[in-house]
């Protein structure tokens, strides 16, 4: 689960991380006032859940309460990247000396979390990775010790950051490692973290993913979750207890067990398609989890085959093809579908699904290579 820019600076701001005074607004108006009671310039930016909101015109600096007033509700008519933009936060306008990145995630590899600094901050950190991967400088932190405050002097000193702001950083730093574990978040970042004309340090931009497996530890932050801002699918799948992905692939899939729907998806790559989604439907899912989730893989366009991969065990086969049964009922489609049913009941399954225009495969490898070719063929219609 993604917060928004102001969600996520609030809670930096109580770790003990500086950010510039604001609120957000709703409408143009209350930008206006917003902007009136902070007196000066103020920046209008646009809270929607993706980056890059700079260059597609989302932040505006503007000097007078009406021309903010304007900017917001400018912004506020627009879509990033298809995503309307409800809310904007007005902050005091900061005079920016230099731009720094920092950020903390998991490195997997590494098995424990990592804290990331560049000199080079303001734009896409994956851009300087690739750029210029020198000016990024990483230390890995003990998740039992946690940030030590040798290893933020590290960071500071790597990226060239003047001696006088060393003391704030460092606080900045282990704040952000701290806001990091205590949300069991994924990603915690300031970027840019600017060094002011008036020589103070403040996280003008900050961004935070939270694991949403651990969301039942912090009802404060479920509760921040923005509804409007997720695709429609992933919201259903949430609700009916679906893991569920969309990727870009033409072949969908539905699987039970996250194991065997990765395999699934390498196995569909091997014979030359890619995936259209990831979807788990779990263990032991009823005929009603079924039928939602073949609705959400018929919904998406880029589907041409679709490729059920079921290993009955608590997962009843029998179950799944009545599931399959009543979303083919309800939606008149043409895709093609391929059946792969082994374990549990796999027999009545299979004999259910001869009621349906399905295909029948005796493998996974099997499934696949038919799925592959009924995909390519419908796409040549
Ligand atoms: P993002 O594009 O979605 O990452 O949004 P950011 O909040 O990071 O803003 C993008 C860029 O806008 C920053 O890197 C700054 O260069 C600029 N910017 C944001 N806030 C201010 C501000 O208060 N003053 C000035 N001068 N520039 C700002
Ligand atoms: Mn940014």
């Amino acid at each position: 689960m993604k917060l928004h820019e102001y969600r996520s600076k609030q809670l930096f701001a109580k770790y003990g991380v500086l950010i510039p005074r604001g609120r957000v607004a709703m409408t143009a108006h209350e930008a206006k006032s917003i902007a009136r009671e902070l007196g000066g310039p103020v920046v209008i930016k646009a809270q929607v859940l993706v980056g890059g909101r700079g260059k597609a015109g989302g932040i505006r600096l503007v000097h007078t309460p009406e021309e903010a007033e304007e900017a917001a509700r400018q912004i506020l008519g627009m879509q990033i990247k298809g995503l309307p933009v409800r809310k904007v936060l007005v902050d005091e306008a900061a005079e920016i000396r230099s731009e720094i990145y920092l950020g903390v995630t998991n490195d997997r590899a590494a098995r424990c979390p990592v804290m990331i600094a560049s000199a080079e901050g303001g734009i896409d950190i994956e851009e300087v990775a690739r750029t210029l991967p020198d000016k990024i400088v990483r230390v890995h932190i003990d998740p039992l010790l946690g940030m030590r405050e040798y290893q933020a002097r590290y960071l500071a000193v790597s990226i060239e950051l003047p001696r006088e702001h060393w003391h704030d950083f460092i606080d900045m730093a282990c704040g952000l490692y701290r806001v990091f574990t205590n949300s069991d978040a994924t990603l915690a970042e300031i970027n840019p973290l600017v060094i002011t004309d008036d020589n103070r340090l403040v996280a003008l931009d900050g961004k935070m993913v939270l694991d949403d497996n651990a969301l039942f530890r912090h009802p404060d932050l479920a509760e921040m979750r923005d509804l409007d801002e997720e695709a429609p699918a992933e919201r259903e799948a949430r609700r009916f207890g679906l893991s569920y992905l969309k990727l870009d692939g033409t072949i969908g899939c539905m699987v039970n067990g996250a194991g065997l729907a990765m395999a699934t998806m390498d196995v569909i790559k091997l014979f030359g398609a890619e995936p259209a989604n990831f979807l788990d439907i779990g263990g032991g899912a009823g005929a009603e989890k079924v039928a939602v989730a073949l609705n959400l893989i018929l919904r998406d366009a880029n589907v041409k085959a679709v490729m059920f991969n079921i290993f009955g065990g608590i997962t009843r086969c029998d179950e799944v093809a009545r599931g399959i049964l009543a979303a083919l009922d309800e939606s008149k489609g043409d895709i093609p579908m391929v059946a792969r049913l082994v374990g549990t009941n796999e027999d009545e399954g299979y004999k259910l699904l001869a009621k349906a225009n399905m295909i029948m495969a005796t493998s996974l490898a099997d499934a696949a290579q038919k799925a592959v070719a009924l995909a390519v063929e419908s796409q040549l219609q």
